[in-house]
């Protein structure tokens, strides 16, 4: 079954803002949406993401790029059908660089994108996070897990800036009847990652493949879930197009648990590298165990993950190794 086939044709929207779209998801995203016939108009300041990205995209007819940061009022005149909410920086290291400006991404980003979406008459989709449960006290999480977020900590300018973002979706539902969903992302990982972006797989492919230590933060055995992004992607779009009187919360994530040392093991198997593993410090507020409950996906939307880690691990590594070997211009020393 094809995917345009499960999505009733009344709900086919034409026209897609994607704010965020020149990043690792975003990118991602607006692929598929071109593929599937849409209009996609593309908002990002460039923070974190790249035009090398969208490079591609850049002349197609139905693409266009807008320069915009999401805390500015967002004024577009063509019509808009579907906003997704993607604009923050998603990395620990690069969302702590500027604290405030992660927060105000999060909670103006947010009221910009609604207020657009409200003056359009659109659906809008926030992309919230599984650190809206911070270091959880239940496990797996499921939606109903209120969290466990430190409000003082240095994450959370993007975890209580995703709350609130959330927050300020069902409040503009409540308030303006907008057609809100909250999908909230686990750990993603893929094609497009920066090589500097300084999340865990982006780091052990790259530190892997030049032969340097694979930094392990702690001891090593705190857990993530791990999902590919052509897996994510699908449930986004199936979560966007699902009847308007789901909202979410919906966990988007894949709930084979991992934990950190394993991770870095099996990409040393995947590149056949000898780099030695390097016990660091590990970062304060640091999750200790992560991993989605997924039954909300699976029954409103008949999503599942599909890929492999393994296999998610060979298409990403050959990625990074193409990259490294063309000495591309993004590669940090
Ligand atoms: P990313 O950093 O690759 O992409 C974020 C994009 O937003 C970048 O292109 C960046 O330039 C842009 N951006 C940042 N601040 C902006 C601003 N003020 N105005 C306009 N554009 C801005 O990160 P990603 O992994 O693609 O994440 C995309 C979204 O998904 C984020 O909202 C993130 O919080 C969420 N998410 C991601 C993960 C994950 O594992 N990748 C997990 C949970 C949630
Ligand atoms: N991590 C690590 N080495 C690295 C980068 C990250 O051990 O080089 C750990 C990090 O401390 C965390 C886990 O890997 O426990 C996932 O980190 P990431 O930044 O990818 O995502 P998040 O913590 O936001 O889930």
């Amino acid at each position: 079954m094809t995917f345009n086939a499960i999505i009733p044709s009344s709900e086919r929207a034409t026209t897609v803002l994607v704010a965020g779209g020149a990043g690792f998801i975003g990118s991602h995203l607006c692929d598929a949406l071109l593929q599937r016939g849409k209009t996609v108009i593309c908002l990002d300041n460039l923070f974190t993401g790249s035009i090398d990205n969208i490079r591609p995209l850049l002349n197609h007819p139905n693409f266009r790029f807008i320069e915009h940061d999401v805390r500015d009022p967002i004024a577009i005149e063509d019509r808009v059908d579907r906003v997704y909410s993607l604009a923050c920086p998603a990395s620990p290291r690069h969302y702590q660089k500027d604290p405030i400006g992660t927060m105000k991404t999060c909670v103006l980003g947010a009221i910009n994108l609604l207020e657009l979406a409200r003056l359009k008459g659109a659906r809008i989709l926030q992309a919230s996070t599984s650190e809206v449960y911070g270091d959880p006290e239940i496990h797996p999480q499921p939606e109903s897990y209120l969290g466990n977020v430190n409000p003082i900590g240095p994450r959370a300018c993007y975890d209580e800036g995703k709350r609130a973002a959330e927050t300020l979706m069902f409040d503009y539902q409540r308030a303006h009847g907008i057609e809100i969903k909250v999908a909230r992302i686990f750990n993603t990982y893929g094609p497009r990652m920066l090589e500097n972006d300084g999340r865990v797989v982006s780091n052990f492919i790259v530190q892997a493949l030049r032969g340097e230590p694979i930094t392990i933060y702690g001891t090593g055995s705190q857990t993530r879930s791990f999902c590919f992004i052509d897996d994510l992607v699908r449930g986004l779009q199936l979560l966007m197009e699902s009847p308007s009187s789901i909202t979410g919360p919906c966990n988007l994530g894949n709930p084979q648990e991992i934990t950190i040392e394993t991770i870095a093991r099996e990409v040393l198997a995947c590149t056949a590298s000898n780099s030695p593993l390097r016990f660091e410090a590990l970062p304060k507020d640091d999750p200790k165990r992560r991993k989605p409950v997924i039954d909300t996906a699976t029954r409103i939307l008949g999503w599942r993950p599909r890929v492999a880690l393994q296999d998610g691990l060979k298409t990403t590594i050959a990625y990074f190794a193409m990259r490294i070997a063309g000495d591309s211009p993004t590669l940090v020393p």
